[in-house]
């Protein structure tokens, strides 16, 4: 056995009987959209390979349906003949010619399919589609049975080391557990124990057709939190049962796609389900991973130390960071490029359809296509503005042998990452400015904090290119009484600390609209950034006693907003519907839970000392507030380029500065990526 002194439980090997993995590192599931594109599995060796490069004890790859219906979307490819299997073997290929283990996850989607053709245990329709699904034949059940087994020949025969059964977040497994959607008569319905049978006789055949040397994983829903999930007592005999069957490793799934408790969302604390596979932990003498927001080496080692599973698994981490493993076994966890769990980049494109990447690594699932080589021909470069874009450029360079000067206005790295930081819940953004300040060190950039750059100090020093990182300031609005001393903007807020009163009107129902919204509606002396696992769970209406069935409480019991806050836009519909994807919920759930009044269609007509006047779709209305915050967008800060232009000096802008309408920091760091990739 190794230790190793840093990380003795993370670096371990993991001895399965018949296979040792290297460590107890699993790369988590993740559908990247790779999958369903021309040339999609060609960049997924890639991907993957750079993964298993990086020392990860074990892959699972994106979910891959038994059969068509088990697709996610009608475009897909099932596995489910010979003629699918070469495009699996260029992944397996890839990784195990770098000493890697990958297992293929068998996901069929149920009732949350994308497709008329969608199918269930009985009649039923997924709150999440807007397709019904049709009750299996008792003959379809069993051929769906029997295509899952084929599945996972074929992934055998692809060269796969095993596979992984998905049998939770809500998909068909779980659709045949839960008496509400699995209303049969036939031997597949009726009491628990019958339902269960569709599981266990996947993984009972699954281990006959494929022998005993291949890993079967299963994910067992553990924490269903849907109404009418499964009771622990459940929880704890299917996953016996589920050893007996013949899985290798029991992973843990935490909540139906369906619940309405955020589960992998930044606002979730780290590590923060681990207690759920710490109670399997003795009720099963195979391998348990724990999973969801364990998002660094430390938090890993933690999980592992409170005994609360033999291995953890991290997904949306790999996107970030391909390296994170071999960063731990190097000691060198202050290198690792965090995932701050946004989604913005992986989940949110997945469900729109777009190949995932991540927002701080916008090199993830596109290897092959933003190749940064190092540099043939050095240039002398100078990047203004240490944001996101502005750092992530200068390490980006500096890395590939350019030499250069940082220049930030301020006495801090991060710009406007700095007021996420200290939103409730997006303390991970931290991390990015951690992270790139580190790269920026050692790569050797310059960096001049408290320094404005002006044409002058950029001239004459022979910089081949100067690139304009300067962000944005808020956009000011104009109405009467806009400079009453009520108002303020959000970054007087936010960045300068500006006390607000015990009423808020926020104009303005964006990102940052949202974000100002959350920061106000927290008791500053109780952050909801310290919150504690417990206290989470019940903000958010988990019962960690596991009471019912699904684990939900009666209801969330949410900290109370210390003030009252309006939140206000001009436009008609629902607060907060472009925001993410999979993540806008979480936002406007959580402004509901702290009764945040939000109202849409308002003009705004002035401020005086007796409030906001506005007109709501038409009716006035004066808010007796103490405050007005103005989150209304913002403008771009380019006199700097446009001062070098007229100087003849040659300069790129990119992030903010170059289009504050679409500010977001996916879009300002892929734009520094692609500029030294250019360069
Ligand atoms: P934004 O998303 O464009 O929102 C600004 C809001 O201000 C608009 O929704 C608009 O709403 C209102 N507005 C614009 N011009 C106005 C005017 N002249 N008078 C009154 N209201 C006006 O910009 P943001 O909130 O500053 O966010 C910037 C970027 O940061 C976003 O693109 C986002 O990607 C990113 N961000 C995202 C999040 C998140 O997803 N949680 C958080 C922070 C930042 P109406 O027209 O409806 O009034
Ligand atoms: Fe993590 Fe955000 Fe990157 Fe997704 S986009 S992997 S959540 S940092």
């Amino acid at each position: 056995m190794q230790n190793h002194p840093t990380y003795p439980r993370l670096l371990e090997p993991l001895d399965l009987g018949f296979t040792t993995l290297k460590n107890r590192v699993l790369m988590g599931s993740m559908h990247t959209m790779l999958e369903d594109i021309p040339g999609g599995h060609e960049r997924l060796a890639v991907f993957y390979a750079e993964r298993a490069r990086g020392q990860v004890g074990l892959i699972v790859t994106g979910g891959v349906a038994p059969n068509k219906a088990g697709l996610a979307l009608p475009v897909g490819h099932p596995l489910d003949n010979e003629d699918e299997v070469w495009k699996h073997k260029v992944v397996t290929d890839a990784v195990h010619a770098e000493d890697g283990k990958i297992c293929m996850q068998i996901l069929h989607t149920g009732r949350y399919g994308y497709s008329e053709h969608n199918v269930s245990a009985s009649d039923t329709k997924a709150p999440i589609s807007p397709f019904p699904a049709r009750g299996l034949t008792t003959d379809e059940v069993e051929q769906t049975i029997i295509d899952y087994v084929k599945c996972a020949q074929l992934a055998q025969q692809a060269g796969y080391d095993g596979v992984e059964v998905m049998g939770s977040e809500g998909y068909l497994i779980n659709q045949f557990i839960v008496s509400k959607i699995n209303r049969r008569d036939d031997k597949w319905g009726g009491p628990y124990e019958n339902r269960i049978q569709f599981p266990l006789e996947i993984v009972r055949r699954t281990r006959e057709a494929v022998g005993e040397n291949f890993i079967i994983i299963y994910r067992l829903s553990m924490l269903d939190l849907v109404e009418g999930g499964s009771t622990w007592e459940e929880v704890v005999h299917l996953a016996k049962k589920i050893e007996k069957a013949g899985a290798t490793i029991i992973n843990t799934g935490i909540g139906w796609h369906e619940a309405r408790v955020p589960t992998i969302g930044t606002v979730v604390p780290r590590g923060g389900f681990a207690w759920v596979t710490k109670r399997m932990m003795g009720e099963v003498n195979i391998p348990l991973v724990a999973t969801n927001r364990i998002n660094s080496p430390e938090v890993g080692e933690q999980v592992l130390a409170d005994g609360c599973s033999d291995m953890v698994s991290m997904a949306r981490p790999f996107l970030a960071d391909a390296n994170i493993v071999a960063k731990a076994i190097a000691g060198k966890p202050e290198e690792v490029n965090t995932c701050i769990a946004c989604n913005q980049a992986c989940l949110d494109h997945t469900f729109t359809l777009q190949v995932s990447s991540c927002i701080v690594n916008p090199r993830a699932c596109h290897e092959t296509e933003l190749v940064i080589a190092p540099a043939s021909a050095p240039k002398k470069l100078a990047i203004i503005g240490a944001g996101p874009a502005g750092m992530a450029a200068a390490a980006v360079a500096a890395e590939n042998g350019h030499q250069v000067d940082l220049y930030e206005a301020s006495g801090r790295l991060g710009g406007q990452f700095n007021m996420a930081t200290i939103i409730p819940g997006k303390e991970e953004y931290q991390q990015t400015i951690r992270y790139y300040g580190v790269m920026l060190e050692k790569f050797g950039v310059n960096v001049h904090l408290n320094t404005k750059a002006t044409a002058e100090m950029l001239t004459g020093k022979g910089y081949d290119e100067v690139v304009i990182a300067t962000g944005v300031t808020p956009r000011k609005l104009d109405f009467p009484g806009v400079d009453h001393p009520k108002v303020l903007d959000y970054a007087e807020v936010l960045a300068g600390g500006k006390p607000v009163g015990k009423s808020v009107a926020i104009i303005g129902a964006g990102g940052i609209g949202f974000d100002v919204a959350e920061f106000l509606s927290h008791d500053f002396d109780h952050p909801s950034v310290s919150l504690s696992v417990e206290d989470y769970m019940k903000e958010w209406g988990v019962d960690m006693d596991y009471e019912r069935g699904g684990s939900l409480a009666t209801a969330p019991a949410p900290l109370p907003s210390p003030r009252e806050v309006f939140l206000l836009k001009r436009s008609k519909g629902k607060h907060g519907k472009d925001l993410g994807k999979t993540t806008g919920w979480i936002h406007r759930s959580s402004l509901t839970m702290k009764k945040v009044n939000m109202l849409a269609q308002c003009t705004y007509e002035k401020v005086d000392d007796a409030g906001l006047h506005i007109t709501v779709a038409g009716e006035p209305r004066v808010l007796d507030v103490e405050n007005v915050v103005i989150c209304a967008g913002q403008v771009p800060l380019r006199e700097l380029a446009d001062k070098l232009e007229t100087s003849g000096i040659k300069v790129q802008l990119i992030g903010g500065a170059r289009n504050a309408k679409e500010l977001d920091a996916k879009r300002a760091i892929k734009e520094a990526f692609e500029l030294v990739a250019g360069l």
